[in-house]
């Protein structure tokens, strides 16, 4: 079994020996957890199979669900995809930032790290930490969220830990994510039909009002260029439901957990809360593992509007309640 480190690295002036630590391991095939502004991501160098492959085995993830490529250099990208005007006009305005553009792919991205796909997903994280990674490992870095595969993200070192201990060398702790949940995904291949592949932190309207034109939904025979969404995901090991899906008595009520926007009338084991949709997003994660863990029989999500980031919320959600 792999003994797990975990390591403090300051946030604003990442230390140049950890980094050089981390970057040290990418380097020889490992794998590293490491922070973004999203959720905390499992990384390994992007061009390597067999370490990308570890990550898909870490993870226990479905091999044909492809990964992110993580760079920290504008120029990086040329090398992995074919990009286009509005491709690069996306970069400029969201990047660094939780937009992840899927394009046609280069020979030079493994079939392992695309999922078997023609084109890879790419993006610039706006995490001090992630982008010292990537510059100093010199390659870019493919990083699924650093859970077991179906769980909620980890928006924190310790969830990585509890999920990744004795699979993975290292993790980098530093801190809480901004969002907590994950990249908006858009599929820029056809500029005439870009694609919302996965709702996220980056609102679909603020794409929608830069590019003047819609973001299209994947239809039903397109499913298969956004394989994340055919898994369940982000659920707890107990059942989700979202307010109002289902009748329950008063007592099953009272061994529930609840999270949302607005004060419950019933009476539940224990409530969470939240101040703002963007609140609820960021703390959407962590209350799953916390109400789980504080022994709940089965937890009650709000929905919150569904614009903005309650777009990408709204999907957590039903996800996780199996509806999606
Ligand atoms: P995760 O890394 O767990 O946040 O998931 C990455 C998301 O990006 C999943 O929903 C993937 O299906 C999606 N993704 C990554 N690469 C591609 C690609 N080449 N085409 C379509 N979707 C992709
Ligand atoms: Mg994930």
């Amino acid at each position: 079994m792999i003994t797990t480190q975990k390591i403090k690295i300051d946030i604003q002036n990442p230390e140049r020996e950890i980094i050089l630590q981390a970057s040290d391991l990418i380097k020889h095939g490992e794998i590293v957890a490491f922070p973004t502004e999203t959720v905390y991501g499992l990384g390994a160098n992007a061009l390597n199979s067999d370490a990308v492959k570890k990550i898909f085995i870490a993870k226990g993830r479905p091999q044909d669900n492809p990964l992110i490529l993580h760079v920290s250099d504008f120029n990086q990208v040329d090398e992995l995809v074919f990009t286009n005007d509005t491709a690069k006009a996306l970069m400029q305005k969201f990047w660094p930032g939780a937009l992840t553009l899927v394009m046609k792919a280069k020979e030079i991205v493994p079939l392992q790290t695309r999922g078997g796909l023609n084109t890879a997903a790419v993006r610039m994280p706006d995490n001090k930490i992630a982008l010292a990674l990537i510059s100093s490992s010199g390659v870019p870095i493919a990083a699924p969220s650093a859970n077991l595969s179906g769980k909620p993200s980890p928006t924190d070192a310790q969830t990585v830990f509890d999920d990744m201990n004795g699979k993975i060398n290292l993790i980098l702790d530093g801190g809480a994510t901004n969002y907590g949940i994950e990249s908006t995904v858009i599929d820029i291949t056809d500029e005439e039909n870009i694609l919302l592949l996965r709702p996220g932190s980056v609102a679909r309207e603020d794409i929608e009002n830069f590019l003047n034109k819609r973001l299209n939904s994947p239809d039903k025979n397109n499913l298969k260029r956004s394989p994340g969404t055919r898994y369940k995901h982000y659920s707890p090991n107990i059942p989700v439901y979202i307010l109002g899906q289902k009748d329950f008595s008063e007592s099953e009520f009272k061994n529930a957990g609840y999270m949302g926007l607005t004060e419950p009338e019933i009476i539940f084991k224990e409530r969470i809360i939240f101040n703002s949709p963007e609140d609820y997003a960021h703390g959407l994660f962590a209350g799953f593992r916390k109400l789980e863990s504080d022994g709940v029989n089965f937890i009650i999500a709000e929905l919150p509007l569904n614009a903005g980031i309650g777009l990408g919320l709204t999907d957590r959600i039903k996800r996780a309640a199996g509806l999606q």
